[in-house]
Formats: structure tokens, sequence, C-alpha cells
């Protein structure tokens, strides 16, 4: 077991994280962050991101992450590969556990874990992951090139993802459970306008078909009027939301009931002194790249703030 000391530590590579790392670090806290096990985050399984301001002809998202590394490593910030599995916040200073093995101790905790894909929860979903299963059209795409594919969803996530796919595959079929789309105006005209994307509305997943070469097909249900319908396709793709990456958390920190952390309207403070929630695990509503920015860079001026008061406080009982 190694020992490590640090005043701001960092869980999470996403543009929350970094950003939190490049405050924290211009501030000369010399922040550590741990990446994670998907460096990067979520932009990483990007392709283009069109509305992150400064970058009139978008940027694609990977690329962006290795800037917002660069752009942290560049004040200092030391980046470490690591996956915190284990926390304690019952005492103070802080301890992470880092890969199961190495505890850290630190002075601050600036949380920036973000959010993971949901999957339906089906068995055959399960069973044909990877093998025609996927929650990323960016990261597997490329293999249903020419191929018959279904997405399901209706948000902005699912809009994008049908866009893309579409200009790679012959066919994408939506499922939308309802007769409607929770997908922005802009992202729904896209969809409408591309001619190989075809809406099945008020349709649920009933089963994913498939053999040893993988997806085969997927039964789709009509919930208004039950009728049971085969689509054949190679690839399913799903884009149904997200869940936060906070269960190491909840011993400890105040949280709803979906799992993204809770803190004082207006910061980024938890129910723990000295750790802070940043990015998608304390944002249910906004859950964007440039959100998710603007509340990393909270987090370190809260970090920072809270190891000054600390400080004095010190000093003041050292002279007092
Ligand atoms: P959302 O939570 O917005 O949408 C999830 C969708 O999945 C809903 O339409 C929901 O249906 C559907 N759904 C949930 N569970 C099931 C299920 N079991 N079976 C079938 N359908 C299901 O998630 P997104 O990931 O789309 O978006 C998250 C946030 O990120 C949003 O704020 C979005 O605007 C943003 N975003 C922005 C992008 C951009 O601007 N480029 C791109 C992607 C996301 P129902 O509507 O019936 O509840």
């Amino acid at each position: 077991m190694s020992k490590e000391e640090v005043k701001v530590l960092i869980i999470g590579s996403g543009p929350a994280g970094y950003t939190a790392a490049i405050y924290a670090a211009r501030a000369g806290l010399k922040p550590v962050l741990y990446t994670g096990a998907q460096p990067g985050g979520q932009l990483t399984t990007t392709n283009d991101v069109e509305n992150f301001p400064g970058y009139p002809n978008g940027i694609n998202g990977p690329e962006m992450m290795i800037d917002l590394q660069k752009q942290a490593e560049r004040f200092g910030t030391k980046v470490s590969y690591g996956m915190v599995t284990a926390v304690d916040f019952s005492g103070y200073p802080l301890k992470v556990t880092v890969d199961e093995k190495d505890v850290v101790t630190a002075a601050s905790v600036i949380i920036a874990t973000g959010a993971t894909a949901k999957y339906l929860g089906i068995p055959s979903e399960e069973k044909f992951n990877n093998k025609g299963v996927s929650a990323c059209a960016v990261c597997d795409g490329f293999f249903y090139r020419g191929k018959e594919v279904a997405v399901v969803g209706a948000g902005d996530s699912a809009a994008e993802e049908a866009t893309y796919l579409a200009n790679l595959c012959t066919k994408v079929h939506l499922l939308v459970r309802r007769d409607e789309m929770r997908a922005s105006k802009i992202m729904q005209q896209r969809v409408e306008k591309t001619a190989n994307i075809e809406i099945h509305w008020n349709a649920e997943t009933d089963e994913i078909l498939g053999d040893d070469s993988g997806v085969t097909g997927v039964r789709i249900v009509n919930n208004k009027t039950g009728k049971k319908s085969i689509i054949p396709i190679q690839g399913f793709f799903l884009a149904i939301g997200h869940q936060p990456n906070t269960s190491i958390f909840k011993k400890y920190l105040d949280m709803d009931e979906t799992g993204y952390i809770k803190v004082i309207p207006g910061s980024t403070k938890t129910n723990v002194e000295g750790v802070f929630a940043v990015g998608d695990a304390a944002d249910r509503v906004y859950r964007q790249a440039i959100t998710a920015a603007g509340t990393g860079c909270m987090g370190a001026l809260d970090a920072e703030k809270f190891l000054t008061a600390k400080e004095h406080a010190e000093v003041q009982v050292a002279v007092g």
C-alpha cells in the first residue's frame, strides 16, 4: 500500500475534471487528477461537438479532451491513469483508494465522475453486448457500415446517434416508446429530414434476436395496439440516457433517488466538508460539456476558498 498526500484531488477526466484541474493548478494547488476507466470521459465517444463556445466549425470530441488534458498539465496538474475504487470521508484528511490498493490522503476532493449510458435491462441485450449491441454509435458505428441498424431512445442522444449512423448504414430504425420525441426541435428535424431513418412510434423493444454471428433482428411491440413485429437488423444501439457514476460515494454523500450528488445551490459543496461535486455527477438537468466545464471551474474555486479558510483557522489556533 503506497501513500500520497495531495491538496486537491480530482476524480474524473471529462470537461468538468479538467477544468477544475486547470483552475486549481493555476492557483498553485498542484492538483492530482485520476482519469478513471474512460480517460477523457463521455466526449471521447462523441464525434463533432458543435455547441461548445469558441469553436465556430465544431471540434472533434476526443481531440477536445486531449487539448483539455494538455492545458491542465501545462499548469502543473499531475494526471494519473488510475481508477478510484473507494473513499473514506468519515474523517479528515479525506482518504481515497486508487485501483483497490493505493491510499491517497487529500485535503480536498473534487468529484467529476460523470455518468454512464443506461441499458434496457433485458437478457438478450446482455447476451449480445459487443456482438451487435452497443451504447455508443460513434465508437461502434464503423462496424455496421452498409448494414441495417436500430437505435432505441427519443432524446438528443438518440437523434444524434441515428443521424450519425444514417451516414454509415443502409437504414436506421429509430424506436420511440411514446408518440413524440423528447429531443430538441432542431435535432428532430434532422432525423425527419434523413431519408434512411424510419421512426417507429409507440415501439418498445421486446427482444433482441440473434445467433452465433451476433444480432440478426429486433422484435418490437406497439404499446398501443399490442402488435408485435420483427425488424431484421445487425446492430442495436442504446441511447436512453445515463446513470451518474456515484455509487462509491453513497455511504457519505447526500444524493437524489437516481444517484446525482446533491450540492448546496449556487455552489459545488456537498454535505461533507472539503468534498465538492461537479459536472454530470451532480447535474441531472443540463448535462452539457459547457455546463460541466463551468461547474468544474466552480469546484476548483470552492476548493481553493475552503483550503485558504482552513489554513487561516490553523494559523490562528497555532498563534492563539
Ligand atoms: P434523455 O434523458 O434526454 O432522453 C432519454 C430518452 O430515452 C427519452 O426520450 C426516453 O423516453 C428514452 N428512454 C428511456 N428509457 C427507455 C426505455 N426503457 N425504452 C425506450 N426508451 C427509453 O437522454 P439523452 O442521453 O438523450 O440526453 C441527455 C442530455 O444531454 C439532454 O439534456 C440532451 O439535451 C443532452 N444532449 C445534447 C446533445 C447535443 O446538443 N448535441 C447530444 C446528446 C445529448 P421518454 O421521452 O419517453 O421518457
